[in-house]
């Protein structure tokens, strides 16, 4: 059985719904602070614990055989953890340090964990590839960071098999609209590129112009949320039979800046988006763009998701979700 910790966030209810879809037994453990129990498939078990608390994580591995686990729980958002660190360090350091406490308790050895670009910092050069110098620019790059340097040596004193993934700019929704990107507050560009297409905002605010970049505004790359979760259940596999930990990013290799989100998403959902150019946001670098050519020898893996699919896909989950909502 997999334990998906935060599978009833964003990227975790996918994977669970992509991992049921292989006909994986699943079980959810999420503290439902940011996540949706709607959003877990109806054939994974849930449990709702805290990480924070050895006594759910206790309870959670007596209730459940877990063979391997997918470390989702963080929070993200860059901003936020420059304001307030001590919940950063708290919840995604601590309590991973728990979580890897309590799997060598249980015996369970095999874990694979959301990592990110932002524990490159600055980028020297691009592509990012899986070599460039870790330098995080942000208490939440540095959290993560110290979560790949922590369950390092916990997988060389403790036998752990490991896999860190580096995401890129996760986006888009399962196609079937059900489940998709739900945030609040929303702080990302392309759910706010979209509430504005749908008219539930004004207008979005685009940071900075003056980037030394084709249209001065920055250039992300989005990767789409089953891609990343097909990568999850590779790597998976992958540490589960071979002998060795590995550490990828998770990427489409090719960059889109603000201004191109903004002209797609006006292509696909047929709507003017009005959008401001004001100052920079600071923290935000002017281009992060990843190599996964690594992640595709080693594991197989290419992202079969483009960008329309990713804005046509969230979308569908957007004009789904106000129906409901
Ligand atoms: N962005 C923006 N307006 C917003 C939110 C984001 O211009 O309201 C820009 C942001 O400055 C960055 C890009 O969109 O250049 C992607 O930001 P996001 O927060 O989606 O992801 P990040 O790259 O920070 O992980």
């Amino acid at each position: 059985m997999i334990a998906v910790i935060g599978g009833a966030g964003y990227i975790g209810s996918h994977t669970v719904k992509y991992l049921i879809e292989q006909g994986e037994e699943v079980v959810v453990f999420d503290n439902l602070s940011n996540g949706h129990l709607e959003m877990v498939h109806e054939q994974a078990a849930f449990f709702q614990g805290d990480l924070a608390s050895m006594s759910d994580l206790e309870t959670f591995f007596n209730q459940y055989k877990v063979d391997s686990i997918i470390h989702f729980a963080a929070f993200a958002y860059v901003g936020e953890s420059v304001e307030h660190p001590a919940k950063y360090y708290r919840n995604n350091m601590a309590n991973t340090l728990n979580l890897l406490d309590s799997m060598l308790l249980h015996h369970i050895n095999t874990i694979v964990f959301s990592s990110t670009c932002a524990t490159y910092g600055n980028p020297l050069e691009l592509p990012i590839t899986e070599v460039h110098p870790q330098q995080p620019i942000n208490p939440y790059g540095r959290t993560k960071l110290m979560m790949e340097q922590m369950i390092d040596d916990y997988a060389a004193a403790y036998g752990l098999r490991t896999a860190a993934l580096r995401y890129f700019n996760a986006a888009g929704a399962d196609p079937t609209g059900h489940i998709g990107e739900w945030h609040d507050p929303e702080t990302h560009l392309i759910p706010l590129v979209l509430e504005t297409a749908g008219g539930r905002r004004n207008e979005i605010l685009i940071f900075g112009h003056d980037f030394d970049t084709k249209d001065g505004t920055c250039i992300r790359d989005y990767i789409h949320v089953l891609d990343l979760a097909d990568a999850h259940y590779r790597a998976l596999q992958y540490i589960s039979e071979k002998e060795r930990n590995i550490k990828l990013n998770l990427a489409n290799g090719a960059g889109y800046s603000n201004l191109e989100i903004i002209q797609t998403a006006e292509k696909i959902t047929g709507r003017t988006i009005n959008y401001r150019l004001v100052e920079r946001r600071p923290g935000d670098p002017a281009v992060l763009i990843g190599s996964a050519l690594e992640t595709k020898k080693c594991l197989g893996w290419e992202p079969k998701y483009k960008l329309a699919d990713i804005i046509q896909s969230a979308w569908n989950w957007h004009t789904k979700k106000w129906e409901e909502h």
